[in-house]
Formats: C-alpha cells, sequence, structure tokens
C-alpha cells in the first residue's frame, strides 16, 4: 500500500504541474539552459526516509541555499561571537545582490544575501583557499550523505559575468570583513553555488538541520548542535530574499531559496522539505516551491507559530 504521504505529494504534484508563471533566472547565463518545466517535491523523515515525486533525482545547482550550510560551517569554525563581529543577523528587507553594509563597520547585515555569503565564504577555517573549499564541500557532502560535485559550466558561467558579487568582495575588503585575498574567496563562493544537488539532495540536507545537525540517513553529525538553531533562526529571519517577512507570516518554517530552482523548509524534530522548480518570480524564489510550501503548511498545520 502507498504510504499517505506518497500520495499526498503525488496530488500536490499534479495540482502544481500545470502552472506556469515566472521565469528562468538568466543573469547567470548557463541557468537558462534549465528545463523550465522540471517539478520535483521531497520530504525526508527524522528515520531518514525520503518520499519524493517529479524530477526529484535531476541535478540543478544549489546557488543560495548554500548560504546557512556554509554559515554554520563559519559558526562551528569561528564561534558565535567572531561571526557576530563579521556578520550581522538582522534582514535586511533588500534584494539579495544589494550592497547591504553596516554603514560604519561595513559588516553584512545577514550572511544570506549575497555581501554576508562572500564574507562567510572567506571566514571558514583553513589556511589556504584550497583547504576553505576541502572544508565547504566535505560538509555539505556531510548534510546530503554523499559526495558531492561542482557543475563547472555554472561556476564559469557566473565567475566570468559576476562583477556584481566582485564589487562587493572588494568592498568588503575595504571594510576589513575579509581578511585575505577577496577575489580567491570569491571564487570559492562562485564554487558553492555552483554545488550540483538533486531535490532529494536538498530534502536531505534540510531534515539534517530538523535532525539537529545529524544526518537522519547516515547518523553522520554535520553541525554541532548549538548551531543548530542559530542557522534557523536567519533562515527564519532572512531566507526568502525580500519576501522573508511575508514567508514567515504565510508558511512559518525555516526555509532559504535558490535561483537555481530550489526551495528548502525545515520543520525541526519532524521533517526536511525540498522542491525543485526554476521557474522564479521577480524576488528570485521559485513560483512553484512557494506555492507547495504554502499548501504544505497549511495541509498539515505546519506553521511554527500557529497551534491547530
Ligand atoms: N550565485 C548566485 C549569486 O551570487 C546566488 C544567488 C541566489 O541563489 O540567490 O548571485
Amino acid at each position: 500500500m502507498q504510504a499517505p504521504i506518497a500520495a499526498y505529494l503525488q496530488a500536490l504534484h499534479a495540482q502544481l504541474a500545470g502552472a506556469n508563471a515566472g521565469e528562468l533566472a538568466s543573469y547567470i547565463p548557463e541557468l537558462t539552459k534549465a528545463n523550465p518545466d522540471w517539478l520535483g517535491i521531497s520530504i525526508v523523515t527524522m528515520d531518514g526516509v525520503a518520499y519524493s515525486v517529479g524530477d526529484a533525482e535531476q541535478l540543478f545547482t544549489i546557488q543560495s541555499i548554500s548560504k546557512p550550510f556554509v554559515y554554520g560551517m563559519a559558526l562551528a569554525d569561528r564561534g558565535q561571537q567572531a561571526m557576530s563581529e563579521k556578520v550581522g543577523v538582522e534582514p535586511s528587507g533588500d534584494a539579495f545582490n544589494s550592497i547591504s553594509l553596516h554603514p560604519q563597520t561595513g559588516a553584512p547585515l545577514n550572511p544570506m544575501i549575497n555581501a554576508g555569503a562572500i564574507a562567510t565564504t572567506s571566514l571558514l577555517a583553513g589556511r589556504t583557499t584550497e583547504a576553505q573549499w576541502q572544508r565547504i564541500e566535505s560538509s555539505i557532502a556531510t548534510f546530503v550523505g554523499h559526495p558531492v560535485t561542482v557543475d563547472e559550466s555554472v561556476y564559469q558561467s557566473e565567475s566570468s559575468t559576476g562583477h556584481r558579487n566582485r564589487a562587493i568582495a572588494w568592498m568588503l575588503k575595504n571594510f576589513g570583513i575579509i581578511e585575505g585575498e577577496p577575489m580567491a574567496s570569491l571564487e570559492n563562493y562562485f564554487r558553492q553555488c555552483a554545488i550540483e544537488v538533486s531535490c532529494r539532495d536538498l530534502a536531505y540536507m534540510a531534515a539534517t538541520l530538523a535532525n539537529g545537525g545529524v544526518n537522519p540517513l547516515t547518523g553522520q553529525r554535520a553541525l554541532p548542535a548549538e548551531h543548530v538553531g542559530q542557522v534557523l533562526s536567519v533562515m527564519a529571519t532572512c531566507g526568502m530574499y525580500d519576501f522573508a517577512g511575508s514567508w514567515l507570516y504565510e508558511v512559518g518554517m525555516p526555509a532559504k531559496s535558490g535561483v537555481g530552482g530550489g526551495v528548502i523548509a525545515v520543520i525541526p524534530g519532524r521533517f526536511g522539505i525540498a522542491i525543485f522548480s526554476p521557474r522564479l518570480d521577480a524576488k528570485g524564489n521559485s513560483v512553484r516551491g512557494i506555492e507547495a510550501c504554502r499548501r504544505i503548511s497549511r495541509d498539515f498545520g505546519l506553521h511554527m507559530f500557529q497551534q491547530v
């Protein structure tokens, strides 16, 4: 017999499959090669079981969904106190690529906007940027539960066009937020954004956060428990670009989206959810990803501040 959750996901997929609002991200030229009709939905439970429907095995680039995980790595490496001197935790209300830096200190407002994420990547443990890259690659692999690779063409595409992020990195260097060589850290940031994942992989990453930092399938710890709440807090307040307030109000889950079309949401102690659908709204969020989460939140009463 089919599990009720699998039947639910199939019905949800059927309801959303015909919706075709939104556009592929095009500012990274390579992202326009995605099939706009792809739609995958995965839910991973705390016993490590994945329920998936649609294009849940299709690989795509993680993009900004890497940001909360790399922030968690930096918290583990540097400690919360040291991180708070470099990167804030205030929602900016600005677009992901805004130059939102504190006017006096130059600290980016939060680690979910590009400025904060580029700074965070530069602050990881490692004596060289190669060592810092190894840190990213192996930690993401622990969250996912298997080794990951980089989509080299998306990486090259962003590296050769990402001049705005280059300007942001130099601003961070100007303020002393980035201590080392900013362009090498920026390349690590571009590479982390080009890590290939499937929707199912993302659901395992979300489920690892839901499970207190331990991958529920492999049993491996990906993030010290003391930092899980900090990561989920910035996801709740800053995870959905300049839609974060409306998202928390309506859907009520810590979440993060990326311009590759992925969205993750975390229900602590219960599920990791991921949706992959590359058509984006004007703020850069997956249109069907948002709608799927809205429905899941409503249908299962999962809004974190709402006792039904
Ligand atoms: N690599 C992308 C950038 O820096 C990530 C943006 C996103 O997914 O929001 O522009």
